[in-house]
């Protein structure tokens, strides 16, 4: 027994060996002790169990020893978060990441990342300045609004708004807005935690005028309206309009918050896209406040924006919650870059990913397919069939719920009579465990790769060619 345990070399004889020097050189002294010392201890506690078990060891090189110390430092050094293809259809998916952001925000980010910069410096006063300068012109210029800051997303602004203008007070919503946004944002559970006190009003299809006016007493903050981007309501239903909240909050004199969720800048209609109301029209109806995303039909970072009035902005920044929800300047040159991209709205389609993904033609799209189909045939066909189809994309992360732009799909269905759906979820398996993993999605027993969102078609073929089956 002692003979295999004693055969087992020391920290300082695998350190000391040639093989080991390549390691020593890529990965540090202290890493590659660690791991040696890990490797020898799971050689010990498997010969101890083989021992007990009275089975066979396998025989103990150095080079065994080198190459598994090498996996385990190759293993810890590789990033769990990496660069896959979305090919589910969906523009914006808040699980993949959301908006792809266009090179100059890449180019900023890099540039103030890699040093000190003037982020809170007022470089003409020499004194201390405020982050939220650098892209509060550039804000206020696209919405028409008097002043803007900025946060980490737009749960952040939403909860700050709330609890900057309403904490211990009122603040009656619409039935038929209190909307739960994927994970864990639901509008009652943010005003609950931002303080103040949700009074419903109206019911889920049906909400009037009057139904405000009578919520409204001595205790009520503000007015809230807030757009419900991820879902729809059909039928026998009344709203009210921003513009209607608004002549009511003037003459109550309580601000009208709007939370728009995906706010974006430009009118979507040119793309066959329903309309979604701007931020601008939000300001021009007469909301007070209005929050949106960053990195939804934005297309920029994650951010969440609040412009409006100043002297309602200025309460907002000077609440103490702000310093704990504020964005850093990495966040704030890629929104500044993105922004930027806005003040010529004609290009924006070749300029921004997520406009460019959200306009191209289905002429476009349909010929990446042509492109890719024979790249899928040669890796995937073997039991399968794969074929172009037509489908629909949808732009995701809550904004415009339902599918709507026609769009161009490979679609990949088995040819086994048994077990169709796991061979495709076996085979979706696979493609997931890529270096470069390809995202499709199942639906109605297809595997279906939507191309409206590919950019980089050569890498896509590179990695389809590494597609081993068997
Ligand atoms: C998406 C959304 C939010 C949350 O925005 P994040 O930027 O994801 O934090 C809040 N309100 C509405 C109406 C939304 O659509």
């Amino acid at each position: 027994m002692s003979d295999l345990l004693a055969d087992i070399p020391s920290v300082d004889k695998v350190i000391n060996d040639q093989d080991c020097t390549p390691l020593l050189e890529e990965f540090g002294r202290q890493p590659v002790v660690l791991a040696i010392r890990s490797v020898l201890n799971e050689v010990r506690a498997e010969r101890k169990k083989s021992l007990a078990a009275k089975t066979q060891s396998t025989i103990l090189s150095m080079d065994v020893i080198i190459t598994r110390v090498q996996n385990t430092l190759e293993l810890q050094s590789t990033f769990s978060l990496r660069p896959v293809f979305n090919l589910t259809g969906t523009i914006l998916h808040t699980n993949l990441g959301r908006a792809a952001l266009p090179e100059q925000a890449i180019a900023r980010m890099t540039e103030i990342a890699s040093g000190a910069s003037n982020l809170e410096f007022d470089l003409v006063a020499n004194k201390r300045g405020d982050r939220d300068t650098h892209v509060e012109d550039l804000i206020t210029r696209l919405t028409g609004a008097e002043a803007a800051t900025i946060v980490n997303n737009n749960a952040a602004a939403v909860l700050l708004t709330l609890n900057t203008l309403a904490f211990n007070r009122e603040v009656p919503v619409s039935r038929g807005e209190l909307v739960e946004i994927g994970g864990s944002f639901r509008i009652p559970e943010i005003m609950s935690r931002s303080g103040c006190q949700l009074v419903e009003v109206g019911a889920t299809n049906r909400t009037h005028l009057s139904d405000y006016e009578q919520a409204i007493n001595d205790n009520t903050a503000i007015l809230l309206k807030v757009h419900t981007s991820n879902y729809e309501i059909r039928g026998f239903t009344h709203s009210v309009s921003e513009a209607g909240l608004s002549l009511l909050a003037a003459k109550t004199k309580l601000p009208l918050v709007t939370d728009l969720g995906s706010g974006t800048l430009i009118n979507l209609e040119q793309f066959g896209l329903p309309h979604e109301p701007t931020a601008a029209e939000a300001i021009a109806s007469g909301a007070d406040i209005v929050t949106f995303s960053g990195d939804k039909l934005l297309g920029g970072p994650q951010a969440g924006i609040i412009i409006g009035k100043k002297t309602l902005i200025d309460q907002i920044k000077s609440n103490p919650l702000k310093r704990a929800l504020r964005v850093d300047k990495i966040t704030i040159s890629a929104l500044f870059e993105v922004l930027g991209l806005y003040l010529d709205p004609d290009r924006l389609q070749e300029t921004l990913p997520t406009i460019r993904h959200l306009a191209r033609s289905f002429e476009d799209v349909n010929q990446l397919v042509v492109d890719m189909l024979p790249a899928f045939q040669s890796a995937l066909g073997s039991q399968t069939q794969v074929t172009a189809i037509d489908t629909l994309s949808q732009v995701g992360s809550g904004s415009l719920p339902l599918d709507q732009l026609p769009s161009k799909a490979i679609a990949i269905s088995s040819t086994k009579e048994k077990g169709a759906d796991s061979h495709l979820q076996k085979i979706a398996g696979i493609l997931r465990q890529l270096p470069m993993p390809i995202l499709g999605r199942l639906n109605d027993g297809q595997l279906i790769f939507d191309l409206r969102t590919l950019d980089a078609a050569d890498a896509l073929s590179e990695q389809l060619e590494e597609v081993n089956l068997s």
